[in-house]
């Protein structure tokens, strides 16, 4: 979130649109002081030897809101980690677990390093090292806190944090469910790697689905035609503009940090993937046209521009040549408040961070859940269901006297497998929580998207703390 023209750090920030929205709810200040409150901030340093020396690191855990257990949130590996930051994205988490109905409480970690200066053996040093003073202070735990992949950290690390706590933990028989993320051969699940993006798309797809949302922006419903710019071709954006490419939208422009592309009828994903792949960048891709600075394909014709790359980049500098008539929020933090402003006034629909890139942590919670059943999805009732529709098909069949073809019968008959079920919980959530979301801004008049999820997650825990009752 910007700091720019205000005064505010990032949780402030974070506290001032909570405040926006805490207006439209029911709820008395004390309620809405805890809900807001960071409820244990855990601040540690700790030595680890590198090469001859002895580096004393600083790192974080803070759990925001224990309405909810366990604690969910990512870890970040970056120099610019400090408390404030973590607090906000600690927060963040809150709202957003609520949003898309994850019965977690907010948390995040980080560690104030820049991950490219050491050696792989080094980084395991790190990670095995953070998850031990996190054990210590009972910071982790698939009951407690379970963090998952953020900046600067991956499935990797994942796979480094749960040896350490099974090893710490032994006979504990959940130790695996202690994080996310995960490889699949160490206990992830199918699925998590695109789910990001895959939220984004179905968010995305569901609002233009919506003819209300559509006629007020004068433009027809459906993701088909529709012209899509997108910025960071990295996990987030490239599955983005993969199910956009494949649901017939026109990826017509693409910003990554070399430079940007343009090209009114259409990029082709996978081809421009393989360019970038042999020449090391996205520029001089056959039929587009480059764009030096790329910061400026974020101003180019387009009906649905996706920022999935960093903060701050639609600001009050650009925000009035932006030519979208829908910004997706893939990245966090994308748009700065001033930026909000300027877009809302213009009737641009913004979707805002909060939900629309919720699918990560929708996917982190299935492996949780995977992890304390200790059984795959879909492993019990696959060959059920195959069975079932078969002797459906067959009385089908044998009732019309005519047989569906071979490609039609494997269809029928596809049982549900582990990355199926995965995608449909997925996209269940993000329709429902769009749709609820909706309602929330329509009934109670709330101009904007984000202030309208805001609420509907200030509801959910609200509610939650008034039933859970004040302890003695
Ligand atoms: P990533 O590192 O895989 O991708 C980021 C991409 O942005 C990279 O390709 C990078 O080259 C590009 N980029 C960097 N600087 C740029 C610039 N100036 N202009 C254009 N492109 C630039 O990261 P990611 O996992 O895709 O995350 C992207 C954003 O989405 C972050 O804000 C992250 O916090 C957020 N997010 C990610 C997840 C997830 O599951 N990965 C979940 C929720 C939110």
């Amino acid at each position: 979130m910007s700091t720019e023209n205000n005064h505010y750090s990032f949780f402030e920030g974070v506290e001032r649109n909570f405040d926006k929205a805490a207006k439209y709810t029911r709820f008395e200040q004390g309620i809405l002081e805890q809900i807001k409150a960071c409820n244990s901030v855990y601040r540690m340093k700790f030595p680890v030897r590198i090469g001859e020396t002895v580096e004393v690191i600083e790192a974080y855990r803070i759990q925001h809101s224990h309405h909810k257990l366990p604690c969910k949130g990512g870890i970040r590996y970056s120099m610019d980690v400090n408390q404030d930051e973590v607090m906000a994205l600690s927060a963040l988490m809150t709202y957003k677990c609520a949003i898309v109905n994850v019965p977690f409480g907010g948390a995040k970690g980080g560690i104030k390093i820049n991950p490219k200066k050491y050696t792989t053996y080094e980084l395991e040093k790190i990670t095995r090292r953070y998850t031990a003073e996190l054990v210590k202070k009972n910071f982790i735990g698939a009951g407690i806190d379970v963090p998952a992949p953020d900046y600067g950290t991956g499935s990797r690390e994942m796979s480094w944090i749960a040896d350490t706590y099974a090893s710490l933990k032994p006979g504990d028989v959940d130790a695996m469910g202690c994080v996310t993320g995960k490889p699949v051969s160490q206990g992830g699940v199918r699925g998590r790697t695109e789910a990001t993006g895959l939220g984004v798309f179905y968010g995305l797809r569901e609002l233009c689905n919506t003819a209300e949302e559509m006629a007020k922006l004068g433009l027809s419903t459906g993701v088909k035609d529709k012209k899509v710019i997108v910025q960071g071709l990295g996990n987030v954006g490239y599955h983005a503009a993969k199910y956009f490419s494949e649901a017939g939208s026109k990826l017509v422009g693409i910003a990554e940090y070399e430079g940007g592309l343009y090209n009114a009828n259409g990029l082709d994903l996978e081809a421009l993937v393989a360019h970038r792949k042999s020449t090391g960048s996205i520029l001089n891709f056959p039929g587009a046209t480059n764009v030096t600075n790329s910061a400026e394909v974020l101003e180019m014709e387009c009906d649905i521009l996706i920022p999935a790359a960093l903060e701050n980049v639609i600001n009050a500098d650009n925000a009035d040549r932006i030519k979208a008539k829908i910004i997706g929020e893939a990245a966090n933090g994308p748009l700065t408040p001033e930026a909000d402003v300027i877009l809302n006034a213009k009737g641009v629909i913004v979707v805002p961070d909060m939900y629309l890139n919720a699918g990560g942590v929708t996917v982190s919670y299935f492996e949780w859940l995977k992890n304390l059943s200790h059984v795959r999805y879909g492993r019990l009732e696959k060959r059920f269901s195959e069975n079932q529709s078969g002797t459906i098909l067959e009385s089908v069949e044998a009732l019309t006297g005519k047989k569906v073809s071979d490609i039609e019968r494997k269809q029928i008959m596809h049982g549900p497998d582990e990355v199926d079920l995965v995608y449909s919980g997925l996209e269940d959530t993000m329709i429902g929580s769009f749709q609820e979301i909706r309602e929330t801004m329509i009934s109670l008049n709330i101009p904007d998207l984000r202030t309208a999820a805001f609420v509907t997650a200030i509801n959910k825990i609200g509610v939650s703390y008034e039933e859970l009752g004040i302890f003695p």
